[in-house]
């Protein structure tokens, strides 16, 4: 529901976006491939994708559908048989956290949000502190439908507030206004104190600096202890993009975004903010379990329509992680479910080397990076050192400020963490090299691919 400018390279992993326990995450949750053997205890994330929305923002390009009405039975009953299916896959028996997103989750009733909770609770061990994320968009975010989400088991909020300018919103699209975004802060913040975070989106045609910047600082006097910032991108397809090409709304100098970012970034870390991601901001340690563990590279299932999720399917014979995606289109998604257990569309299993890919493109969004614990688990022989203190592009970074390799592993300075995007394509060119050179080999290995999933008991 949010902006996935920057969101998402993981995630997309997950359909997005998604949650669990991340900081709790034990080395053997993150199961590589290959992984140590069947009985391998296994530790997952949740991602559960609610498809719909009522209205389309014009600037989203997300897998959401706008609908006459919802069957929300039948889509309660696939979600509850396909979340089991899938951890019962993976053999999963802890879940560490759950986040569900979309669309806007917030349309959907406590009830289906509680049956979700349920169904994974008799499938596996969810922890009782384990954190339960729900995206809100504000007009869907009365109290006493978010005091019913909390009944259900949620126990943190994400809220979609995108900007707290009636202009901008109109802009973009949203259904809400900027009061009726200020309400429904109001009040996730009084039923889920220390954990509301909030989304806004930044780099819209015509949006000046100082107008951020000062949207930024109303965001502050709003706001709970974590910021999501969204760089908005233009969208092939979308109603916004479609104006912005026609020329009738001004596309954002580069230059300016760039401004747009460095400066909330030091508005938010003088507020007292972690910058402990590209686009997340925490302080007072609320950082996002869920997300962190898409960072880390931790198992996580993706349920829902269009849903991704990484991790080794046990109970087909798998011994590999996989990256999956569900179908994407609701009803057939459904047809799925209901005819096999489960709506996977296309699963990849990812090869050593395209493991240590996402785990250092994900690991590097972070201020932390990417520990030789977490390298160590996924790469036993080729260590970090040897990858990134061989003379190449890594070494040129550090030199440059932008890099650090040291006994916490390897991670981004603050100014390398604006720089990322461009940073990253020579890091895996290294990878890739040392990898190479490690097996003998000249190109990187490819990953056998199978177009579609087994059956429910596959
Ligand atoms: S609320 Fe808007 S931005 Fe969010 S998924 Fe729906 S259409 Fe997209």
């Amino acid at each position: 529901m949010a902006a996935r400018g920057w969101r998402r390279a993981a995630a997309a992993a997950a359909g997005r976006p998604g949650g669990g326990g991340p900081g709790r995450g034990s080395a053997s949750s993150a199961a590589p491939g290959p992984a140590p053997g069947p009985a391998a205890p296994a530790a997952a994330a949740l991602y559960v994708h609610w498809p719909y929305c009522r209205k389309r923002c014009f600037y989203c390009n997300f897998n959401k559908y706008v609908v006459p009405a919802v069957d929300e039975a039948a889509v309660r009953a696939c979600l509850v048989r396909e979340a089991r299916t899938l951890l019962r896959l993976g053999q999963v028996q802890r879940v560490t956290s759950v986040f569900f997103g979309g669309g806007t989750p917030s349309l959907a009733s406590p009830r289906t949000i509680a049956a979700v909770l349920e169904a994974v609770a008799g499938a596996a061990h969810l922890p009782a502190a384990a954190e339960v994320t729900l995206e809100a968009n504000p007009s869907s975010s009365s109290s006493p439908r978010l005091a019913g989400f909390r009944a259900a088991g949620v126990n943190r909020l994400s809220i979609g507030v995108q900007s707290l300018d009636d202009a901008e919103l109109r802009l973009l699209g949203r259904e809400h206004t900027a009061a009726e975004a200020r309400e429904a802060v109001e009040v996730a913040r009084r039923l889920f104190p220390g954990r509301t975070s909030l989304d806004l989106l930044f780099g819209l045609p015509g949006q000046s600096q100082s107008a951020w910047a000062r949207g930024l600082e109303m965001a502050l006097g709003l706001c709970d202890d974590h910021i999501s910032l969204y760089q908005l991108t233009l969208e092939r397809g979308t109603a916004l993009a479609a104006q912005v090409l026609g020329g009738s709304l001004p596309t954002p100098p580069q230059d300016l975004l760039a401004d747009m970012y460095h400066t909330a970034c030091a508005i938010l870390v003088a507020a007292g903010f972690r910058h402990y991601e590209v686009s997340n901001f925490a302080r007072k340690g609320a950082l996002s379990a869920h997300n962190l563990s898409y960072w880390r590279a931790e198992q996580y299932i993706g349920v829902g329509p269009g849903a991704h999720g990484r991790f080794v399917p046990w109970a087909e014979g798998g011994c590999s992680r996989e990256a999956r995606v569900q179908t994407l289109e609701p009803d057939a998604w459904m047809q799925e479910v209901q005819s096999r257990g489960h709506g996977t569309r296309r699963r990849v299993v990812l090869s050593p080397l395209e493991q240590l890919e996402e785990v250092l493109a994900l690991g590097l969004r972070t201020d932390e990076g990417v520990t030789h614990e977490r390298w160590g688990h996924f790469s036993p022989q080729l260590s970090l050192e040897a990858v990134f203190r061989a003379p190449g592009e890594a070494r040129t970074l550090q030199q440059q400020g932008w890099l650090l390799l040291d006994s916490g592993g390897l991670r981004c300075t603050a100014e390398g963490l604006a720089l990322l995007d461009s940073l990253l394509p020579g890091l895996l060119c290294q990878l890739q090299h040392a990898w190479a050179l490690s097996h003998g080999s000249k190109a990187p290995e490819m990953s056998p691919t199978a177009d579609r999933a087994g059956g429910e008991a596959a």
